[in-house]
């Protein structure tokens, strides 16, 4: 009889007083007798809430039975059935918004630790040699071509091999993984989960290039000549910028490239690393989002004497997940809610010194139904700061849009799609952050399975 009532459990974590100066993975996989406890509380209930609220419809119910019969080889099987990179989505999944979001235990006793167990299964299983790639179809003589290397074109290569084609991916930088690799911290997602997942996919016979950037190296249009169809997976690397007085002092830097410089050039290794990084004595990181939380963590790790996260809106309107948050505030980051960065300070050499801010309130909805902040006259405050790193948002970088001709785009700079998901080129697909301006893995990998499926149905018509 399952046991529903059990606590749920969050499993263990790195004390936060000494994670919070290294870069060790902070959560832990569950232990085999913790994993039984914790799938022993689902119901395996017939309407499976939980799966209907997956972007990539994983089999929760079944893959948790397994795990309870022992079968952690097959439990890993269960998911790979429609989520080619279970470690990597365990470990960073919004689960809060998707599955344990919908879990019929979640009012009463917390919802099942789905993403725990997901974790589990897939890292078992690999260590126990049981994890195995699926079996491609029978060669269909067909060659695709899915640029970039994040999990978008990951799930739509995979896909597309496990059909019977032959996959190429194009990657623009050293190492594969996108986001995952350059933006998301060691400490959340270490390298050799990245290596591993995407050693599946090589191992199903997907070839990988790196140092090949689309649009410069080589264009779409070339690219067509050579491949029955193009994946564009290219991911929204630009950042946004804040648009305000000093943003270009000394001591500013973007997210994206702090995040680069620690996660993919390992800068916190620096001098033993080409690759030098600075946080000064006070940082201030301006967002609300994963990359806010994650620069803000990286931050905390080269050892200032103080972080705080500075975010226009409330915590309940906070983007990041509820995790890193929580991990944030463990790690002893403070966070200033409701105020907006109106011009960063410099001194005469254009070194930052502080940000000066107004308080906000919530006014009413915007778009997304979230609240928008609505300056409150005569509540300016200057925060002294010597580093200062922006994270209030990705865009598309344009490189391939702007080299391939007839190639439509929005307003907003990302990729156009009609109503069935195609986009103004025949051959051409594109999904992930290109098309959505900036998402979750889960909903990227969701475009490259989708579009897989189209291309399957393309290439069958050539
Ligand atoms: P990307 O992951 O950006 O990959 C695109 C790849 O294409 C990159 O490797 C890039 O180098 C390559 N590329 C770009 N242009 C070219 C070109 N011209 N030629 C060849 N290659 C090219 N989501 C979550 O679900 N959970 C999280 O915890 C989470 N944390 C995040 C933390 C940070 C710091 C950031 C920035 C995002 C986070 N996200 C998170 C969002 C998530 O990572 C992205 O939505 C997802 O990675 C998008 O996948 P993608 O494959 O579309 O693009
Ligand atoms: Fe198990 Fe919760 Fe899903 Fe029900 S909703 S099957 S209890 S994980």
């Amino acid at each position: 009889m399952p046991n529903p009532s059990a606590p749920r459990n969050n499993g263990k974590q790195q004390d936060p007083a000494v994670r919070r100066r290294n870069f060790e993975e902070v959560a832990l996989t569950f232990t085999k007798e913790e994993a039984l406890a914790e799938a022993d509380r689902c119901l395996h209930c017939p309407t499976h809430p939980c799966q209907n609220a997956c972007p990539v419809g994983v089999h929760i119910p079944d893959f948790i039975a397994l795990i309870k019969a022992g079968d952690v080889g097959g439990a890993a099987s269960e998911i790979m059935k429609t989520s080619l990179l279970p470690a990597i989505c365990g470990r960073v999944c919004p689960q809060e918004k998707h599955c344990e979001g919908h879990c019929v235990l979640k009012a009463k006793f917390g919802a099942v630790n789905i993403g725990g167990l997901e974790r589990y299964a897939a890292d078992t299983a690999r260590a126990q040699g049981a994890l195995k790639p699926p079996v491609p179809a029978a060669s269909t003589g067909k060659k695709v071509v899915c640029i970039g290397s994040g999990p978008s074109s990951l799930a739509c290569a995979a896909e597309l091999r496990r059909a019977g084609h032959e996959v190429t991916v194009l990657e623009a930088l050293h190492a594969y993984g996108g986001v995952l690799r350059y933006g998301i911290p060691a400490f959340r997602l270490p390298r050799e989960v990245i290596n591993k997942e995407v050693e599946t996919v090589q191992a199903m016979g997907v070839q990988f290039k790196t140092d090949v950037l689309v649009g410069a190296t080589i264009k779409v249009d070339e690219l067509l000549k050579e491949y029955d169809a193009v994946y564009i997976g290219s991911g929204a690397g630009l950042p946004t910028m804040l648009g305000i007085p000093g943003e270009n002092g000394v001591g500013v830097y973007s997210a994206n490239e702090f995040l680069t410089r620690i996660n993919l050039m390992q800068a916190y290794k620096f001098p033993q690393t080409d690759t030098p990084i600075q946080a000064g004595k006070h940082v201030i990181v301006l967002g609300g989002g994963n990359s806010a939380m994650d620069a803000a963590r990286c931050a905390m790790r080269l050892g200032p004497q103080s972080v705080t996260i500075a975010y226009r809106r409330s915590r309940e309107e906070m983007p990041a997940r509820a995790a890193e948050v929580e991990h944030a505030q463990e790690e002893g980051i403070q966070f200033e809610y409701l105020v907006t960065p109106k011009e960063i300070l410099q001194d005469e050499k254009g070194h930052v010194t502080a940000i000066h801010f107004t308080r906000n309130e919530l006014g009413a909805p915007d778009e997304k139904g979230r609240r928008r902040p609505v300056e409150i006259p005569g509540s300016d405050f200057v925060q002294p700061a010597d580093t200062v790193i922006t994270a209030i948002g990705q865009r598309p970088n344009p490189t391939i849009t702007k080299t391939t001709s007839g190639l439509k785009t929005t307003e907003r700079g990302v990729i156009a799609l009609n109503e069935k998901g195609e986009t103004s080129l025949p051959g051409v697909y594109a999904g992930g952050d290109i098309i959505r301006g900036g998402a979750t893995v889960l909903l990227a990998m969701n475009d490259g399975i989708a579009a897989a499926e189209r291309i399957n149905e393309y290439l069958k018509g050539k």
